[in-house]
């Protein structure tokens, strides 16, 4: 399981993360909700190890991570805006950590065609990111993640660039994934809909701290500030 303690980050003078605590269950997915500019993505960053933290411990199976190289952490991420390599085809993209940690060629090709199969792009594996639509790339930047089996998987609003249509389709379709590997997860999204409906736990986040977690009906309903009432809609 994975578990944070005492994150603190600031860029120049400003504290961006503030005594940052939390634990997930191996398996679980938890959201992470917020405003615009409250932390969401440095904390990410943070844990995948694309930041350092300035104080605080990430441990990962019992292991304080926080001196571990991003590469050697065994944590996926998915950005925002896909982030594939323009110049490597789909099964390139996916087989690329993979190769870089010296997987042979034949084991490789199974796992991405396993993962091609599993995300329905079997017809793309030879197509070029700039030939897919968002939803595929989207797609692909998942099945890119997973390649190299990791232990936590970071999704930092891997819908957001999407229409609505798509977006619904391809959450419960991560969701699946999630649940079938028992990928221990944390989801970023500013769409309160897409918290409730995907996790098990939400943390609301405001300016740096978490200001409550919980199961999403006892954020709505129990709110323990005005900013969650307000937040979560159920202020009136
Ligand atoms: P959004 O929902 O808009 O993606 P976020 O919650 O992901 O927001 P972050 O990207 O984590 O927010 O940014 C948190 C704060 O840290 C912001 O005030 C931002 O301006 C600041 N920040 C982020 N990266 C840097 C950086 N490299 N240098 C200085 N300040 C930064
Ligand atoms: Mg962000």
């Amino acid at each position: 399981y994975l578990e944070l303690q005492a994150i603190r980050k600031q860029f120049g003078h400003t504290n961006v993360l503030n005594q940052i605590n939390l634990q997930i269950r191996e398996g679980e997915l938890v959201t992470l909700l917020g405003p615009s500019g409250c932390g969401k993505s440095t904390l990410l960053r943070c844990i995948a190890g694309l930041a350092d933290i300035d104080d605080g411990k990430i441990i990962l199976d019992n292991k304080d991570i926080v001196n571990v190289p991003p590469r050697s952490r065994e944590i996926g991420m998915v950005f925002q805006s896909y982030g594939l390599f323009p110049n490597m085809t789909v099964s390139e993209n996916i087989q690329y950590g993979m190769k870089m940690r010296g997987a042979s060629k034949e084991e490789r090709r199974k796992r991405s065609e396993e993962l091609l199969a599993m995300i329905d792009m079997e017809e793309k594996r030879g197509a070029y990111p700039q030939q897919l639509s968002g939803g595929q790339q989207q797609r692909v930047a998942l099945a890119r993640s997973l390649a190299v089996q990791p232990k936590v998987l970071l999704l930092d609003e891997p819908l957001s660039a999407l229409d609505a249509k798509i977006r619904k389709s391809l959450r419960t379709e991560i969701r699946e994934i999630q649940k079938r590997f028992q990928m221990t997860t944390i989801f970023v999204t500013h769409d309160q809909e897409e918290a409730f409906i995907l996790s098990d736990r939400v943390c609301l986040m405001n300016k740096g701290s978490i200001v409550q977690e919980g199961s999403p009906e006892e954020l709505y309903t129990r709110p323990k500030t005005e900013f969650v009432a307000r937040f979560m809609g159920s202020y009136n």
